[in-house]
């Protein structure tokens, strides 16, 4: 297939701003290829990731969709790069038989009818707009089967949509992560710094326990930010900025466990695998993509959500799981490979149907 993916235009690739779709896109950008696949990435200026094809467009980034209200209408900033990704594919989509949006944002999808070839939604996130949930639901009808989501979970958070409706998970490459039977006495937290994520309970977590906290990735909210350090100021933790892959995983892996904190329905969760990857369990609220994840007592725990006595609880019984099989699982549920399948399933699902 000659396949044209269209990232997020939240940040650049390899940014961090874009939170786990942005590796997500790389993984399935990697498999398609070694699957013989010809690809091409449309994506915003600045754009580096190893060797991926990127064609680089210039323009303003959106705003991200978490820091708005249900309600607030559709915008768009003065020369934005979601509608110069968009004309560029207008222009080129002849040369391809599949387009794939990684946009969590109104104008694909408003987009998609006036195009020529097949567009293929991947959507990121739960419900978050009105706007976006009503566009959303009208393409799955429109067009069956082009829209694709990480968990049904996260697809049950938005109304009425036309069946089928895919569930593709997510994947890494197990070689990128190490694994590490015997871990240091600390605890890891992962991901954008951002309300949403609730970095504030694993920092109550470090106090009460009194073991460090690693926390990794990028500040999207700095008020937010300066608000909790402050609250937590006695706590022992440590700020290790965002790390690459290579970098994160060498911290991840001599960690006890990855606590993760979602306040949200989380689509999926990326961090969740890549501390299993590395033989670490997670101790997460039970909600959204991780508690499709994580297995209670055997991978990690899964507690109840907003309660920071619950994962108290579960650090102190984190001797019953056991690192291997959280490594084991990681190689069997979430490889490269796996996701590949399911991908390339559901492209040929889609070009199959429109012939
Ligand atoms: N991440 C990273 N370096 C860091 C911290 C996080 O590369 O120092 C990445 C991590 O690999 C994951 C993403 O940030 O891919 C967070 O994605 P996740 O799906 O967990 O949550 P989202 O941000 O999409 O809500």
């Amino acid at each position: 297939m000659k396949l044209l993916f269209v990232s997020t235009p939240v940040g650049p690739l390899g940014s961090g701003l874009g939170g786990g779709v942005e590796l997500s896109l790389y993984n399935i950008a990697k498999e398609v290829m070694r699957r013989g696949h010809d690809l091409q990435i449309v994506a915003p200026a600045g754009s580096t990731w190893d060797d991926l094809p990127i064609m680089q467009i210039s323009g303003s980034l959106q705003i991200i969709a978490q820091s708005l209200e249900r309600e607030t209408p559709i915008a768009m900033p003065s020369n934005p790069v979601l509608a110069n990704m968009w004309d560029y594919v207008r222009q080129v989509e002849s040369e391809y038989d599949l387009i794939v949006n990684f946009a969590y944002d109104w104008l694909p999808f408003y987009l998609t009818p006036f195009l020529k070839i097949p567009v293929a939604h991947f959507v990121s996130m739960a419900s978050l707009s009105d706007a976006l949930d009503l566009i959303i639901v009208q393409t799955s009808k429109q067009f069956p089967g082009t829209i694709g989501f990480y968990t049904s979970a996260q697809a049950a958070t938005f109304p009425e949509l036309t069946f089928p409706i895919y569930y593709l998970s997510s994947g890494i490459d197990l070689s990128l992560y190490q694994f590490c039977g015997k871990p240091k006495q600390q605890f890891a937290w992962l991901g954008r710094i951002s309300p949403e994520k609730g970095l504030e309970d694993a920092l109550a977590v470090a106090k009460s326990t009194n073991i460090p906290l690693k926390v990794m990735g990028k500040i999207q909210d700095e008020s937010y930010w300066q608000k909790i350090q402050q609250v937590y100021s006695n706590a022992p933790f440590e700020y290790l900025g965002f790390l690459s892959t290579k970098e994160m995983q060498q911290v991840v892996r001599q960690c006890q466990a990855l606590i993760m904190t979602p306040r949200w329905v989380e689509a999926f969760g990326n961090v969740a695998i890549e501390a299993l990857a590395c033989g670490v369990p997670v101790i997460s609220y039970s909600r959204g993509g991780p508690a499709s994840i994580i297995k209670h007592g055997e991978t990690g725990f899964l507690v109840e959500p907003d309660s920071v006595t619950g994962l108290i609880e579960a650090t102190k019984r984190l001797d019953r799981i056991n690192r291997q099989t959280c490594r084991d699982t990681a190689q069997k549920v979430f490889s490269l490979e796996a996701l590949g399948e399911r991908f390339e399933k559901w492209f040929v699902d889609i070009l199959n149907f429109q012939v």
